[in-house]
């Protein structure tokens, strides 16, 4: 496996950047590197993965800190995980991206606390489960106007019929008798020495019993397929992450579940470009139209409306028109909407409209910008 790169470099951030800024150049990222607009490049999709890889960790304040300390090895998956479950492995949801799922990724509770125990194997201890992240892909107007969506997940829950503890008739474990650790004596050269290990036949329950349960084979949680509806609110970017509490991987010993995020990937709209909450629309001009002035129709996100186009308009001159951006619900802010106007030049000409245009050209159409660029010409050549 090549070398991991660093998360920051990813990103082209600094190891300073603000969580705005983080949050910024991954949706640049994505925007750039997203396998859709990117088909030809065999090497998009891989790249588009780091960036989403950095952004889960640089994205997220413990994982963050995590990394800022001790670098992978702080963040990598393989180090979090109280039990042994996968999570949301197998499902099928259309609107999700890669079946990117990865349980396990912010850790149990955070922390050093998912690091296995200097006593081996799992405690007795009640432990809140693993957050669950996955990314689901919306269109332009879903994100800006909300929606709700609906999918199936296998969730693993508590096994009804044991109640999560794997079995019935309950026994002192022989082993361990009850305590869920053994003292084992190892000698070394320095001695001997006493080690503490969790009990292997009842994995430091201090119990066995003496019927498994077949419903969840002895292992106390099942996989149970359900159908989730989330509301999604309207405003959202790609980046923002929604979560859904107590839709995460199931906790060990009685704690609670941790939580589903979700994190969005939002599509770009053929004509409306979104800059957080502000619309901008670009409006092609006729040279007269930008000469004389126009009234012009001007789809925006809620309808159509009539605008005046003041005469003399230039390309690049904007017009705000105010209120008509996004409404986000999200981050309870409303953004306006832009218009920038572009003068497109035609490139063909019928006779008689090039006659018309020659005397046009007689007669006194520079500005004051173009009588200026004249004279810096001029002073230039000397
Ligand atoms: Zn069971
Ligand atoms: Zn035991």
């Amino acid at each position: 496996m090549a070398e991991k790169r660093d998360y920051y470099d990813v990103l082209g951030v600094s190891k300073n950047a603000t969580e705005a800024e983080i949050k910024s150049a991954y949706r640049k990222k994505a925007k750039e590197l997203h396998p859709d607009l990117n088909k030809d490049d065999p090497k998009a999709a891989e790249k588009f993965k780091e960036a989403q890889e950095a952004y889960d960790v640089l994205g997220d304040e413990n994982k963050k800190k995590m990394y800022d300390q001790f670098g992978h090895a702080g963040v990598s998956s393989g180090a979090g995980g109280a039990g042994g479950f996968s999570g949301y492995s197998n499902f099928d949801t259309s609107g999700f991206d890669f079946g990117d799922i990865f349980d396990s990724f912010f850790g149990g509770g955070g922390g050093f606390s998912s690091f296995t125990s200097p006593f081996g194997g799992r405690e007795n201890r009640a432990s809140r489960g693993s957050d669950v992240l996955m990314r689901l892909n919306l269109s332009f107007e879903e994100a800006i106007f909300g929606c709700e969506k609906k999918f199936d997940l296998d969730v693993i829950e508590e096994c009804d019929s044991c109640h999560g503890h794997g079995g019935f008739d309950a026994e002192e474990c022989e082993t361990c008798h009850g305590s869920g650790t053994i003292t084992q004596q190892q000698q070394t050269i320095l001695g001997a020495f006493m080690s503490r290990t969790t009990c292997p036949d009842c994995n430091g329950l201090g119990k066995t019993y003496q019927k498994r349960c077949s419903e969840c084979s002895g292992k106390g949680k099942v996989r149970n397929h359900k159908k989730l509806t989330i509301n999604i609110p309207a405003g959202v970017q790609t980046g923002d992450r929604q979560r859904v509490s107590g839709k995460g991987n199931p906790g060990e010993n009685g704690g609670r579940n941790g939580d589903l995020y979700i994190e969005f990937i939002v599509s770009d709209h053929e004509y409306f470009l979104r800059d957080d909450n502000d619309i901008y629309l670009e409006v092609p001009l006729t040279l007269t139209e930008a000469i004389l002035g126009c009234k012009k129709t001007i789809p925006t996100l809620y309808g159509n409306v009539k605008v005046n186009v003041p005469p003399g308009t230039s390309s690049g001159d904007k017009e705000r028109i105010k209120g008509k951006g996004v409404q986000n619900e999200f981050r309870k802010r409303k953004g306006d909407m832009y218009l920038v106007y572009k003068v497109y030049t035609p490139k063909k000409l019928s006779r008689e409209q090039k006659n018309l245009i020659d005397q046009l050209s007689n007669t006194v159409l520079e500005t004051d910008e173009i009588r200026k660029f004249e004279k810096f010409a001029e002073k230039n050549d000397k």
